[in-house]
């Protein structure tokens, strides 16, 4: 008896669903085999960016100075591919030690989330706190500075083709939405972020930020004294983008696009997950 040929196309077809399935589950796994260090990572944005990358299949280390946050964060996730680890970035030697734990835990590094920063005061030019100034440049600067030095090293030692992605902010491209020296710090990442891809270019390690909005994290709140859904009213008001709001989500998952191989070609890239603030005019309509 000859076979049905249309039965063995329609076995082929539910072959190739079946085949199609499986791959889409498996490419929810986006990071499954790749080591993570997340700095800031007790809290806020950091926090939630290790809960997907762990439900991504990654190993983390969550770096922080908020060590009880940080040990409740591993503790609720309970997987042997979270720890946590002490790491104030401003102290060049902690960040060393913190990426030789990575490596010395999972063996590898494939991305570095340098999220940890701080808004600082909220004071007028006029009244500048430069001790303010370099607390907040120590942080947001010269320490995301040294985590990429730190991790650099070690993907280029072991010739790993990494990702590295910083947290910047809409106040890295307006004057005005933010305290003076964040404002010119999360400006000076970009910088950073520039200058760290043309050199690491050469060795397949891409580099690149993310510019968030207001987003209610304790950062936000603690800045302007308000409760998280103030701070979600406040940016709802301000933003571009209506009927949404910006949830720390967004911008993890904003992280995970940059640190999987779906940006495979992504280098030196500033991603703005403002809903378009910083490109629109605010001050008049034109139309
Ligand atoms: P958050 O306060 O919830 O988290 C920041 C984390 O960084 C905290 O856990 C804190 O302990 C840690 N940290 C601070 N100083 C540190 C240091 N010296 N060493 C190590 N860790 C340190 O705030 P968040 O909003 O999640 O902030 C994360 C990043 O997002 C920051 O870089 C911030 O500037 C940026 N950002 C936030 C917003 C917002 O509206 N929340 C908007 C744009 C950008």
């Amino acid at each position: 008896t000859t076979a049905d040929p249309r039965k063995s196309l329609a076995a082929k077809f539910e072959q190739t669903i079946a085949e199609r399935r499986n791959s889409s589950m498996s490419s929810k796994l986006r990071l499954e085999g790749k080591v993570a260090l997340v700095t800031g990572a007790a809290s806020g944005i950091g926090e939630e960016a290790v809960r997907l990358f762990a439900e991504n299949g990654a190993s983390i280390v969550v770096a922080d100075v908020q060590d009880e946050l940080g040990h409740q964060v591993i503790a609720s996730i309970g997987s042997e591919k979270v720890s946590y680890h002490h790491c104030d970035v401003r102290d060049e030697k902690q960040v060393e030690e913190t990426v030789n734990y990575t490596l010395e835990k999972y063996g590898n590094l494939d991305i570095l989330f340098s999220n940890a920063g701080i808004i600082g005061t909220l004071t007028g030019i006029l009244e500048l706190d430069l001790d303010g100034f370099d607390n907040t440049m120590a942080t947001n600067v010269r320490g995301v500075a040294a985590t990429i030095k730190h991790a650099a090293r070690a993907m280029v030692a072991r010739k790993i083709r990494g990702s590295i992605i910083c947290t910047t902010s809409v106040a890295a491209s307006l004057g005005g939405t933010g305290p003076h020296a964040y404002t010119i710090s999360k400006h000076a990442l970009v910088g950073l972020v520039r200058t760290a891809c043309s050199e690491l270019g050469v060795y397949g390690i891409r580099v690149n930020c993310i510019s968030p909005f207001g987003v209610a994290t304790p950062l936000s709140c603690r800045a302007y004294n308000l409760e998280p859904n103030e701070v979600e009213a406040n940016s709802c008001a301000l933003s571009n983008l209506k009927d949404i709001v910006l949830k720390a989500r967004h911008i993890a998952e904003a992280a995970l696009f940059l640190a999987s191989d779906e940006s495979a070609y992504i280098s030196g890239h500033n991603l703005a997950v403002d809903g378009g603030f910083t490109v629109v005019n605010h001050s008049f309509s034109a139309t």
